[in-house]
This record gives C-alpha cells, sequence and structure tokens, in this order.
C-alpha cells in the first residue's frame, strides 16, 4: 500500500512537486500521466527512497520513509520494486544472473536463489531465455527480466516510469498486460507512469494527471470516463473509427 500525502520537493527554489497526494491500495494500479516535466519521475523517485520529500509524506505499508535510516531504510524499500525505463540490465550477466542481484546482496543461499530466479523467469515467460545475455534478447523480453529482478524480493508494491517507452505497441500492451495479472496475483500495489492511455483505460483503477508539479485530475477510471467535462476522461475514450 502507499500512500502520499501533501508531498511537496523543491530543487532549490524550483518546485517540482506542490502538495501531491495519492493513495494506491493493495491490488491497485494508478496510472499516473502528464506531460515531461511535470514532476512523474520525482514523484516515482520519492517512492522508492531515492529523494527525500520537502514537506509531506510517503508511507509504504503503513511506514514513513522520512522516519527511517540506515537498516531500516534499506529493509522498508524493499518492499518497492522498481521498474526502468528500457530495463537496465548488466551486459555482461545472462538474464538469470540479472534477476539474481537483489538476492546476492541479500546473500541468499546459491540454491534458494537459483530455485527463486528459476519460479521468477517462469513467470515472466523466460524459462527457455535464462541463460542469454541482455543483447541476445529482444527489448520487451529485456523488459520482462527487469520485471522478474524487480520482484525477485517478493515487494508489496511496484513502481513502473515509462517501463515500455521504446517497445513497439503489441509489446507493450504485453508487457501492462502482465502488470495486470502480477498485482491480482500478488496483491501489488502499482504506481504506473505511461503515455498509453488505451492501457490505462483498461487496467488502471484510478488516473491522476500531474502538470507542472500539481495534480490537476485525479480519480477512478470509471469516474473519469463518465465525466464529460473531464479531460482526461476525453483521453480515456477509445479512438472511434
Ligand atoms: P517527468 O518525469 O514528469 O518528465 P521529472 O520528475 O523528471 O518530470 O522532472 C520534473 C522537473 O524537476 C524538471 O523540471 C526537472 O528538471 C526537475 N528536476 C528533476 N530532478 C532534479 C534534480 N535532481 N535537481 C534539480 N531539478 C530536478
Ligand atoms: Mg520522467
Amino acid at each position: 500500500m502507499i500512500e502520499i500525502e501533501g508531498l511537496t520537493k523543491r530543487f532549490g527554489d524550483h518546485t517540482v512537486l506542490d502538495d501531491v497526494s495519492l493513495t494506491v491500495a493493495p491490488g491497485e494500479i494508478l496510472a499516473v500521466v502528464g506531460p515531461s516535466g511535470a514532476g512523474k519521475s520525482t514523484l516515482s523517485r520519492c517512492v522508492s527512497a531515492l529523494e527525500q520529500p520537502t514537506r509531506g509524506q510517503v508511507r509504504v505499508d503503513g511506514q514513513d520513509f522520512s522516519r527511517l535510516d540506515g537498516a531500516a531504510l534499506r529493509s522498508a524499500r524493499r518492499r518497492v520494486g522498481v521498474i526502468f525505463q528500457s530495463a537496465p540490465l548488466l551486459r555482461r550477466r545472462t538474464a538469470a544472473q540479472n534477476v539474481a542481484l537483489p538476492l546476492e546482496y541479500l546473500h541468499a543461499t546459491p540454491e534458494s536463489a537459483r530455485e527463486r530466479v528459476s519460479t521468477l523467469l517462469e513467470r515472466v515467460g523466460l524459462a527457455e531465455r535464462a541463460d542469454y545475455l541482455p543483447a541476445q534478447l529482444s527489448g520487451g523480453q529485456q523488459q520482462r527480466v527487469g520485471i522478474a529482478r524487480a520482484l525477485a524480493l517478493a515487494p508489496s508494491n511496484l513502481l513502473a516510469d515509462e517501463a515500455t517507452s521504446g517497445l513497439d505497441p503489441a509489446t507493450t500492451t504485453s508487457i501492462l498486460h502482465l502488470l495486470d495479472e502480477l498485482r491480482t496475483e500478488m496483491g501489488l500495489s502499482i504506481i504506473l507512469i505511461t503515455h498509453e492511455m488505451d492501457v490505462v483505460r483498461e487496467i488502471a483503477d484510478s488516473v491522476a494527471r500531474l502538470d507542472a508539479g500539481r495534480i490537476a485530475e485525479y480519480g477512478s477510471v470509471s469516474d473519469l470516463l463518465l465525466d464529460p467535462t473531464s479531460s482526461l476522461g476525453h483521453q480515456l475514450l477509445p479512438d472511434r473509427p
């Protein structure tokens, strides 16, 4: 569960996030949309505790990150899996070795790590590609490895920051539908930063539009679709022939 309350983030005198409040319950997908520079990645970095809020709170599974440090913060961070744009995998490591990375940091035994990695690769549909290097995988397959790696430590929350940009539409759809299945299976709270309005309509429960660091619109996808005055609702409507 992710609870963001009155989050303000400033860099110098530049206010990048201004009093942002959002909630993502277990098993829910919140889509965050908005133009480049709106503050979406900064929001994501505040939730993964890579940035400290200037004001306000981020609570993950009920715990306020800003009150934690050292070992407690490292352990809390494990509850948030992050999928990056273009899945930056280690080039000299196989798919399986990339997925094993977070487990190695935790000093998992080789046997338990092997078992966990094979379960995860199987789940993302890459059991047969375990020993391939990233360069031998397609962009979509690399992103699946990135998802498996993000899930290695069994987080209860997932952040995907434009995780499908650069992928073709069919691959994008299949990756986002994989996330949709995983949130149901694992009860994940997911924040999905994306431009894919078709997919937002299909898989997100709620959607927030950020504009210059403020929440311009926020609501459930079904409410916004029914609201004729909502600009987000219009963007969410399927293209009519
Ligand atoms: P988005 O992901 O929506 O494109 P970002 O969160 O990346 O937006 O950036 C929002 C604004 O914050 C931009 O104007 C960016 O230049 C600024 N910004 C982001 N990170 C930093 C930083 N570490 N220091 C200073 N300014 C930053
Ligand atoms: Mg960004």
